[in-house]
């Protein structure tokens, strides 16, 4: 097989490594997993090179392909060195550097939440927009953002790393006091949209209103008991807070929820209302979406940096 008509994806996740072969459909047509090694990084190498090679094998390709990466942080534009990764073992490193030596190919990095957006673009929830913003909400909250056919990528390299902005609270007078004690968050800030939005913020939510741990089953149950329905209508006003904050500056078309707390239902019922009334606009068009390729985003969206 010519190696021309494949994409190589590897997304890099904190308990396990995915690897993809992607033909230019957007079909994933190999594809393996392996447990992360959180103790040695040179160990993380061996294994990233060790998943693409097999896949070469499995798909009979004589020649290394460029490898596209998914992973939880960024590399700093000043230094090249991994930050932000909730991964702590990348943070320091100089990845992409280490990567290319070590598996002998050329790699391009882009962090899970552009991945969503640029798997998604491609041929997903968000494939047919001029401007799309997608967003993770998972173990922790991040943002990407699509606009007129390429991701932005501005001189920080931050765009759309919305999480770590801060809570509007003030916007949400409805919310019973005892959710209101602040979070600190891991980054040095108080109170960052991820400690609210991510799945341990929602935990977090449900446990200082009810007293009691959140069952994820409940969230995904057709028949919502009352104490998990109340967790979930605060969340999905606090999530309609904060996507109204960046619909106020970039009004993209689309807004795509991608990572596991956007398989829950309830959140997109309520959303369009709720945006109406937290947009500075007499109308808010900005339709929110599910992500359609689900836990396959980030490697899907590291195949398409090539
Ligand atoms: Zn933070």
């Amino acid at each position: 097989m010519t190696n021309n008509k494949l994409l190589l994806g590897v997304d890099l996740g904190g308990t396990k490594i995915e690897a993809a072969l992607l033909n230019r459909d957007g079909e994933v047509v190999h594809r393996k997993r392996s447990p992360t090694p959180i103790d040695s990084y040179a160990g993380l190498l061996s294994k990233i090179r060790r998943l693409c090679e097999d896949l070469e094998s499995s798909a009979g390709l004589s020649r290394p392909l460029p490898l596209g990466i998914c992973t939880p942080g960024s590399p700093s534009p000043a230094t090249g060195l991994m930050r932000n990764c909730n991964s702590t073992i990348l943070n320091g490193q100089l990845l992409r550097a280490d990567l290319e030596s070590r598996c002998g190919r050329p790699v391009r990095i882009a962090n899970d939440a552009d991945c969503l957006v640029l798997s998604e673009t491609s041929d997903g929830a968000g494939s047919s927009a001029r401007s799309v913003f997608g967003v993770i909400l998972g173990t922790g909250v991040g943002g990407g953002l699509f606009i007129n056919g390429a991701l932005l990528q501005g001189p920080n390299a931050v765009s759309g790393e919305w999480g770590h902005n801060r809570m509007p609270l003030e916007r949400l007078p409805a919310l019973p006091d005892q959710l209101l004690k602040p979070r600190p968050c891991y980054c040095g800030r108080l109170d960052c949209i991820e400690t609210w939005l991510s799945g341990p913020g929602l935990a977090l939510t449900h446990e200082r209103l009810h007293r009691e741990p959140i069952n994820v089953e409940q969230l995904h149950s057709q028949q919502l008991d009352a104490k998990h329905r109340e967790t979930l209508s605060a969340y999905t006003q606090m999530l309609a807070a904060a996507l109204a904050g960046v619909i106020n500056i970039v009004d993209p078309e689309v807004i795509v929820l991608g990572g596991g707390l956007s398989n829950i239902d309830v959140i997109y019922a309520s959303m369009p209302d709720l945006l109406q009334a937290q947009v500075f606009s007499d109308i808010s068009l900005t339709e929110v979406r599910a992500a359609q390729h689900g836990d396959s985003s980030g490697v899907r969206g590291a195949a398409w940096l090539w």
